[in-house]
């Protein structure tokens, strides 16, 4: 099955000459999202990992149920002040101006093997600072992989760890 038959690319959003790949056709199909989660298991589940981190927002869509088909935890990385508690906290530049990620303190322990995990890389940035906050926070970063991957954008350049795709745009 080609992935690419069920992700829609709509046109200038969310802004003018950005082609968004959009993957809730993908997960409205059961079949495709079926396939889908099985090959991102088989890239995922040889590094045994112990906790899958999702990237707000789609990236808990992929690492959710990949967590529950591989028997380990899932972690939400989450923009800055929507998770309750005590949180670890990575600020990281952007073209203009800086974002924050946040990751609950107890949720990834010292040793843990951690795979980040997205539902598509652009320019790695966010992949990249979830690396950093999850490694900051003791984990061992083992792996990136998204479903999607724009290799135009050589997004994977920013990462110092395994990074892996199920689909490809160049
Ligand atoms: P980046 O940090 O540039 O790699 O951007 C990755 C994040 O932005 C991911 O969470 C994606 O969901 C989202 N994103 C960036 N570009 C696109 C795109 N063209 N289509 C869909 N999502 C995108």
């Amino acid at each position: 099955m080609d992935i690419r038959d069920h992700i829609r690319s709509i046109p200038d959003f969310p802004k003018p000459g950005i082609n968004f790949y959009d993957i809730s056709t993908l997960l409205a199909e059961p079949d495709a999202w079926q396939v889908t989660m099985g090959r991102m298991a088989k890239v995922v589940g040889p590094y045994a990992p112990d906790v899958l981190v999702g990237v707000e927002s789609r990236g808990f869509l992929v690492a959710a149920p990949l967590a529950l088909k591989l028997g380990c935890g899932f972690v939400m990385a989450r923009k800055s002040g929507k998770l309750p508690g005590a949180t670890e906290r990575y600020e990281y530049q952007l073209e203009y101006g800086s974002d924050v990620v946040e990751i609950q303190k107890d949720m990834i322990a010292p040793g843990q093997r951690v795979v980040v995990l997205d539902d598509l890389m652009a320019t790695g940035g966010t992949a990249a600072a979830v690396c950093e906050l999850a490694h900051r926070m003791g984990g061992e970063v083992v792996a990136v992989a998204c479903i999607i991957e724009l290799t135009f954008l050589n997004g994977r350049d920013r990462l110092d760890v395994p990074f892996h795709t199920v689909v490809q745009y160049a």
